[in-house]
């Protein structure tokens, strides 16, 4: 399989290349086209098998630029839309490592993108947010709390990923990642990426997936 049968977008296909990817690894060619096509997924992919670029190739080449990179006038009518993608991480380096890929891609596609972790400060996080954005890259606890305080908005979150979501449920973020999840809309798409798909590790959130295409390698 080539990234070029994949149906990406020619912005997407431009990254790919600037990323030095050849070919797809074997969960990018079997979720790839599954995204694309809206379907709901259910991925067992650990780290290391390129699951990052399986969710952000497909589903930044049809997200809407709702915050767009853009002119001062452009900016301010961007002011506080978006996210239309949210992706909930475990950790900051997991975080840092989307946030680099998800800005290789939106130097192609002119997607703009937020990151919001724990452990540094709120202000900056917050003027982001308010200043809009496409794609939203977050930890679960710091979420939380930019939502109770009302500065995360996520009524426009078209796709959601819930990546490492084994690994989220180990930590013990199960009611954090409730309370982000209702806050999306009922008809969005949502990519659950876990190492397992035992019913052990993620059965406690699969009822976030609608009739998912399920991937396993
Ligand atoms: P991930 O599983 O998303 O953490 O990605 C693991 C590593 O593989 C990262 O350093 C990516 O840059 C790299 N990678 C992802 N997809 C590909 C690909 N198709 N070809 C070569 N490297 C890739």
């Amino acid at each position: 399989v080539r990234f070029e049968d994949l149906g990406l977008s020619d912005e997407v296909l431009a990254a790919v290349r600037d990323m030095g990817y050849e070919v797809p690894t074997p969960v990018q060619a079997r979720t790839i086209p599954e995204v694309l096509a809206g379907r709901d997924v259910l991925a067992a992919a650990q780290t290391g098998t390129g699951k990052t670029a399986a969710f952000l190739l497909p589903a930044m080449s049809t997200l809407p630029h709702l915050a767009p990179r853009g002119s001062a006038r452009e900016r301010r009518r961007a002011r506080g839309r978006g996210p239309a993608m949210l992706i909930i991480t475990p950790t900051r380096e997991l975080a840092q490592q989307i946030e680099d890929v998800c800005a290789h891609v939106a130097a192609r596609t002119g997607h703009t993108a937020v990151t919001v972790v724990g452990g540094v400060g709120y202000n900056p996080q917050r003027s982001a947010l308010k200043a809009g954005c496409d794609i939203l890259v977050a930890t679960p606890g710091r979420l939380v709390d930019l939502i109770g305080e009302g500065t995360a908005k996520l009524s426009e979150v078209a796709v959601l990923v819930l990546d490492e979501a084994d690994r989220m449920l180990d930590m013990g973020f199960l009611p954090d990642v409730r309370k982000i999840v209702v806050e999306t809309p009922a008809d969005r798409q949502t990519l659950l990426f876990s190492a397992t798909l035992d019913e052990q590790a993620v059965g406690s959130i699969t009822d976030l997936v609608r009739d998912p295409a399920r991937v396993e390698i």
